[in-house]
């Protein structure tokens, strides 16, 4: 993730809406209950993850292809863990037809593979309403060297390829397109003047071995300077909700052992890109790319099918009604 700085705040507990919480995503994805109430049986608690600022080790072996990726499908298991960035055109054509047509959804890919290069930049202090963030962060990645950049890129274009079939029109906050960031300002404002109907920023953790699964941070209601997040708090809330249960239900994975209380959820009131963010926005942390058995999933392009398939289920869910 990295995205947690030194004024890291630990996620604020959510028991006393965990129930409810449980109970609104079992009546809207009746396939995520069973799984959710057995990891909600076996979910700890804990502590948030310290950040992973460290140099990803295998950045600069893959430029950018001249050429979009093929479109990946929901059949599409066998697709190269290598796959390269894209850099087509971040916004996508109107769609024609679906039920998402008119719906605008920004794709956020945490970090940039780019940004361990520009480390001036990307420390510069930007202003997140409630005190000041460094611009962007490198990121983490998998003890094998798995950038964490590469991963949010990838599952962001299999993501925005699900939704342009439901017929959304669909924007990337960056496409490995840039030389660092965008910073975190930035990507909220990216998702602010696109008026969009959801924003899921993608990201994988960088917590410890045995830290397990994955969870929705929610934006936390906060007041100050340029942040007001008091008008998307709710419909974020249900946003995530209906991510979290579709990504229970489609990839299998357990909700993180280590934060949430075994919900998969957060709020934390810290990060700038929902605090700054004036529509519908969450973050996923897909799972653990210091665990071995997480890192095996991520680096799996079968599972990141998966992955990006339970988040846009999820954010059909949410845009449907
Ligand atoms: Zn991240």
């Amino acid at each position: 993730m990295s995205y947690v700085g030194p004024d890291f705040d630990p996620p604020q507990p959510r028991r006393s809406r965990r129930r409810p919480l449980t109970v609104a995503v079992a009546a809207l994805v009746p396939g995520a209950l069973l799984g959710w109430l057995v990891y909600e049986t076996v979910g700890g608690s804990g502590g948030g993850s310290e950040d992973a600022v460290g140099t990803p080790t295998s950045s600069s072996s893959t430029p950018a292809s001249p050429t979009r990726s093929s479109t990946p499908s929901t059949s599409s298991t066998s697709a190269p863990d290598d796959e390269k960035p894209s850099t087509a055109p971040t916004t996508s054509a109107p769609a024609a037809s679906g039920p998402l047509k008119g719906k605008v959804v920004v794709i956020d890919p945490g970090h940039n593979p780019n940004n361990f290069q520009h480390t001036a930049d990307i420390n510069r202090k930007v202003n997140i309403g409630t005190g000041w963030k460094e611009c962007d962060t490198t990121g983490t990645s998998t003890n094998s060297g798995y950038a964490e950049a590469k991963f949010t890129l990838d599952v962001a274009h299999r993501l925005r390829t699900q939704l342009e079939k439901q017929g959304a029109t669909v924007k990337l906050t960056q496409d490995g397109d840039r030389t660092y960031g965008p910073c975190i300002d930035e990507r909220a404002s990216i998702g602010n003047k696109a008026d969009a109907d959801a924003v899921v920023s993608i990201h994988a953790d960088g917590a410890g071995a045995g830290q397990r699964g994955f969870h929705v941070i929610l934006p936390g209601k906060v007041k100050a300077g340029s942040a007001d997040t008091g008008p998307i708090v709710a419909a974020s809330a249900e946003l995530g909700e209906r991510i979290a249960g579709n990504f229970v239900r489609v990839t299998g994975s357990a909700p993180s052992n280590y934060v949430g209380d075994g919900t998969g959820l957060v709020t934390r009131k810290d990060l700038g890109g929902l605090n700054l963010s004036t529509v519908p926005k969450v973050f996923i942390e897909c799972g653990n790319m210091r665990d071995t058995k997480d890192a095996a999933q991520l680096t799996s392009s079968a599972w990141r099918q998966k992955a990006a398939q339970g988040i846009s289920e999820g954010i059909v869910s949410f845009l449907r009604g």
